[in-house]
């Protein structure tokens, strides 16, 4: 399937790693420029050479998102490197922990700005570039918006609050034909999942444990997985959806507890 992305410019924030790292492989693939917005610069610089090794054209932008006016500057430096704008994936977040108990208001506000509000940010200042190219957003959302987690309120308030955004956008978009969908993993090893997956005394029992309860093939969800539903929603031969929540989780959060 040609999914028509050749020469389309897609920003990915996080692109450097895991999930985003994945997109950023996918998009390449198809022809695309995908520009890395992230705060690991070693990361960045390696993928961005490994895909100009491979012939792929790749930008990279080293900030933290987490003020307006990095975002800000992303989007700038994106238009000074590549002229236009085709593309918005918002993926950039990290559980961070902060909860009720084991927090307080200015680390909830401070998980906000790394969880959420660069989403915003990223999307007020992309918006005028993606009116002029018609064109899309994908938010990377998490199970834990709707399953809850435990001890992390910053992160799954801010989860929650990105599947708002995805039908709020959808709506005040559509007269410019912006779509913006949202992609929900649950359980994909990555990074962050393994530095998580450390924490625990034996981390190995406990992933077996987690493994034992994902209804399909009792297996984890691969990156490229949700990098290909990414890409999908971001082409072409999605162009009738929109507002939309997928969850890409092997039934993770859906199908009966009695499956498990
Ligand atoms: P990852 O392996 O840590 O990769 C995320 C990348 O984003 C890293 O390079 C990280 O930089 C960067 N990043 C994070 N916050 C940033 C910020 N404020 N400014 C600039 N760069 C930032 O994480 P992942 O597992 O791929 O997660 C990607 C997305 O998927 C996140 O939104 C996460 O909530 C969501 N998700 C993941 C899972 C899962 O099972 N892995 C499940 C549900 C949802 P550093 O390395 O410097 O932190």
């Amino acid at each position: 399937m040609d999914l028509q992305l050749k020469g389309k410019v897609i920003i990915i924030t996080g692109g450097a790693k895991g999930i985003g790292a994945a997109i950023v492989h996918a998009c390449a693939t198809e022809g695309a420029v995908p520009v890395i917005v992230g705060r690991d610069a070693a990361a960045g610089q390696a993928l961005q050479a490994e895909l100009q090794t491979s012939g792929a054209s790749c930008g990279l932008i080293t900030v933290d998102l987490s003020t307006p006016e990095s975002c800000a500057q992303a989007i700038d430096q994106t238009l000074k490197d590549f002229g236009r704008i085709d593309a918005l994936v918002n993926n950039a977040g990290r559980n961070d922990k902060v909860g009720l108990e084991h927090g307080g208001p200015s680390e909830y506000s401070a998980s906000l700005n790394r969880n959420l509000v660069h989403y915003y940010s990223m999307a007020h200042y992309a918006l005028p570039h993606l009116k002029q190219s018609r064109g899309t957003i994908v938010n990377i959302g998490s199970k834990t918006a709707v399953t809850g987690q435990g001890s992390t309120s910053g992160y799954a308030s801010s989860k929650g609050a990105i599947m708002a955004l995805t039908r709020e956008w959808a709506a005040e978009l559509l007269p410019y034909g912006i779509r913006v969908n949202t992609v929900i993993p649950a359980e994909v090893m990555t990074p962050l999942y393994r530095h998580w997956l450390d924490t625990f005394p034996n981390p190995e029992e406990k992933l077996q444990t987690i493994l034992a309860k994902i209804p399909l093939e009792k297996r984890m969800t691969t990156a490229e997985e949700i990098a290909a539903t990414a890409v999908f929603l971001i082409s072409a031969k999605s162009a009738h959806t929109t507002g939309q929540h997928i969850f890409v989780d092997g039934g993770y959060v859906h199908l009966d507890r009695a499956l498990t």
